[in-house]
C-alpha cells in the first residue's frame, strides 16, 4: 500500500489549498516544499481579494461573480487575513468617463448582492481626506469597496489547518525524481537526507518550475505554458487614510498604491514575460523608476528609486491569454490505465484559489471515497470569528494584554486571529515574551512561527510570516538570527 493518497509538490497557495482541502476529505496527504511555503509568486501577488471591476469591462460577468462569491467567502473564513478596503479611483484625463465607472461599481455591485459590505460613492477629494494625498486638480474620486489579504499568511495558515487535519508538510524537502506505475515512488531531499515517499496520486503545483518539474522530475511533456512577472515597490507611507486608490495610468496599465505593513505604501504591478531560473526573480531598474513615475503622477509626495524600501518580485505559470476562459487558473488531470493520476494545477489569482482547490481535489472522486466539500465554511485557523468583529478583537486583546500597543494589538490579530493567546499566554508583561528584536517582535512569537508554522530562518519570519523586516534594525536581525539557530 502506498504511504499516502496525495503526494503535492510545492507549497504555494494552490499547492497548501490543496492540502488543506484534501486532508480535510479524508485523503492521507503530503505536502513537499523545496524551500519555504510561500516562498515563490504566492508572496507576490498584489494581495486583492476581488471580484476584478476590469472584468465587467471584458464582459467576464459569470467569473466577476464567482470570484465576488469567493471574496465573501474568503472574508467568512479568514476575517484576519482578509480585511475589506475602501478603493478610491480618483477621476483624471486618463480614466474612464465617470458615467462609465458609476456604471461599472452598481454593476459590481450588483452582482456582489449580499456581500454585507459598503455601497460605492462618489467623493468629492477638495473635501474628503482621500484628496488630501493627491495632486491638484482632482475633483471627484468614485469609492467603492473590496478586500485586501496578507496572501503568504493566507498561504501558511493553508498549511497550519492541513497538518491539524493530518497533511505531513515538509519543508525545506525537493522532490528530485519521481516514478510513475500504479503509484508514484518519489524521491526528495528532505532537509539534506534522500527519502522515498509513495503515494496514489501526485500534484504538480510548483508554479513558475511547472515545466521544469514535469519534464525533469516527472518526466511527462510539460504543458503548454508562459511564465510571466509581477513586481511591485514598497516606499514609505505615502498617505494617511486607509483607502486603497487605483489609478487608470496614462498607458493603459492599473497602478494601485494600498497601505502596507504599519508605515507603508505598496505600489503595483507592472508585470513581463519571464526567462530564467523562478528562484531569482529581480526587478529591473526600469521597472522601479516606472512605478517611481506613476506614483508621481497621481500623489503630492515625490517618490525616486533611492526611496524604495523594498521591491517583490514573483514568477509564475500562466496558460496563454489567448484562453481567456482559464483565466482563473488551470487544473490538467492525466491518468490512464496502470498510471498513477497526475495533477498539474498552475496560475490563477489568491481570490478564487480556494475554490480552484476543491475543484481539483474533487477531481480524485473517481478513484478513492472522500468526505463532501468543506472548506467553503470552516474558518482557518484563528478566523472562528465574523469579520465586522475585527476590531472588536483588537480591543479584547489589548484589554488582556495590556502591554499591547494598538499597533502591536492590530498586527496581531491580523496574523493569527484567535490564535494570538497561543502565543501571548499568561503574559503580563512584554518581559515575559522572551527576549525583543526590533520594537515588535518577541522570543515567543518567532518560537511559535517555529514550532508551530515550518519557520526556519530569519527571513521566514521576517517577510513570509510577517512583514516586519521593513523596520527591524541590523543588529535585531543578527540576534533573531542567532536566537534561531539555537536549539529550543
Ligand atoms: C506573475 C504573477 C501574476 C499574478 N497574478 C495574480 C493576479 O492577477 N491576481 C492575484 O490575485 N494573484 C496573482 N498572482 C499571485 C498568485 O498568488 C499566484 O498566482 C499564486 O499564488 C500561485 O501560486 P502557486 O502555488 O501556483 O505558485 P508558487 O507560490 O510559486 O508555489 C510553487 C512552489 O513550488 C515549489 N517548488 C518548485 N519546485 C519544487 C520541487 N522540485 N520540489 C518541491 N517544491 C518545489 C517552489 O519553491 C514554490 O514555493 C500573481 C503572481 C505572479 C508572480
Amino acid at each position: 500500500m502506498a504511504d499516502y493518497d496525495l503526494a503535492i509538490i510545492g507549497g504555494g497557495l494552490n499547492g497548501t489549498s490543496i492540502a488543506r482541502d484534501a486532508a480535510g476529505r479524508g485523503l492521507r496527504v503530503i505536502l513537499l516544499e523545496q524551500a519555504d511555503l510561500g516562498c515563490g509568486a504566492s508572496q507576490a501577488s498584489p494581495r486583492l481579494v476581488h471580484g476584478d471591476l476590469a472584468g465587467l469591462e471584458r464582459r467576464e460577468f459569470f467569473r466577476v461573480r464567482r470570484a465576488l462569491r469567493e471574496r465573501d467567502v474568503l472574508l467568512r473564513i479568514a476575517p484576519h487575513l482578509v480585511r475589506p478596503a475602501r478603493f478610491a479611483i480618483p477621476v483624471h484625463a486618463e480614466e474612464r468617463p465617470p458615467w462609465q465607472l458609476r456604471s461599472l461599481l452598481l454593476l459590481y455591485e450588483h452582482l456582489a448582492s449580499r456581500s454585507g459590505l459598503p455601497r460605492s460613492a462618489t467623493l468629492d477629494v477638495t473635501h474628503h481626506p482621500v484628496g488630501n494625498a493627491l495632486k491638484r486638480p482632482f475633483g471627484t474620486a468614485f469609492e467603492y469597496a473590496d478586500c485586501v489579504v496578507d496572501d503568504s499568511r493566507l498561504v501558511v495558515l493553508n498549511a497550519v489547518d492541513a497538518a491539524a487535519r493530518g497533511a505531513d508538510i515538509r519543508t525545506g524537502a525537493r522532490v528530485t525524481r519521481a516514478e510513475r506505475g500504479e503509484t508514484w515512488r518519489l524521491v526528495a531531499i528532505d532537509r539534506g537526507y534522500r527519502r522515498v515517499i509513495t503515494a496514489r496520486s501526485l500534484v504538480n503545483a510548483t508554479g513558475a518550475w511547472t515545466g521544469s518539474v514535469a519534464e525533469t522530475v516527472l518526466r511527462v511533456p510539460a504543458p503548454r505554458l508562459a511564465t510571466v512577472q509581477i513586481s511591485q515597490i514598497v516606499v514609505r507611507r505615502l498617505f494617511d487614510c486607509d483607502y486603497v486608490y487605483a489609478f487608470q495610468h496614462a498607458d493603459g496599465q492599473l497602478i494601485f498604491a494600498s497601505p502596507y505593513a504599519q508605515d507603508c505604501t505598496l505600489i503595483g504591478s507592472v508585470g513581463h514575460a519571464f526567462k530564467g531560473d523562478p528562484a531569482i526573480v529581480a526587478m529591473s531598474v526600469r521597472e522601479v523608476a516606472y512605478l517611481c513615475d506613476a506614483a508621481n503622477r497621481y500623489f503630492r509626495e515625490q517618490i525616486t528609486p533611492a526611496d524604495v524600501l523594498r521591491t517583490i518580485s514573483g514568477a509564475n505559470s500562466v496558460i496563454a491569454p489567448a484562453r481567456r476562459h482559464m483565466r482563473d487558473g488551470a487544473a490538467l488531470l492525466d491518468y490512464r490505465r496502470g498510471k498513477a493520476p497526475l495533477l498539474t494545477i498552475f496560475g490563477g489569482d489568491v481570490t478564487t484559489s480556494r475554490h480552484r482547490a476543491e475543484r481539483a481535489v474533487s477531481e480524485f472522486t473517481r478513484f478513492y471515497p472522500m468526505t463532501p466539500r468543506w472548506t467553503a465554511t470552516v474558518p482557518l485557523p484563528g478566523g472562528a470569528f465574523a469579520w465586522q468583529r475585527f476590531e472588536t478583537e483588537v480591543d479584547i486583546a489589548r484589554d488582556r494584554w495590556r502591554f499591547l500597543g494598538e499597533a502591536a494589538a492590530r498586527r496581531l490579530v491580523a496574523a493569527y486571529g484567535l490564535n494570538v493567546k497561543d502565543i501571548l499566554g499568561e503574559a503580563k508583561a512584554k518581559a515575559d515574551l522572551g527576549p525583543a528584536f526590533g520594537p515588535e517582535l518577541t522570543g515567543a512569537e518567532v518560537r511559535y512561527l517555529m514550532r508551530k508554522e515550518w519557520a526556519r530562518f530569519p527571513d521566514d519570519v521576517l517577510w513570509r510570516r510577517s512583514k516586519l523586516g521593513l523596520t527591524m534594525p541590523q543588529a535585531d536581525r543578527d540576534a533573531l538570527a542567532a536566537f534561531m539557530a539555537k536549539p529550543d
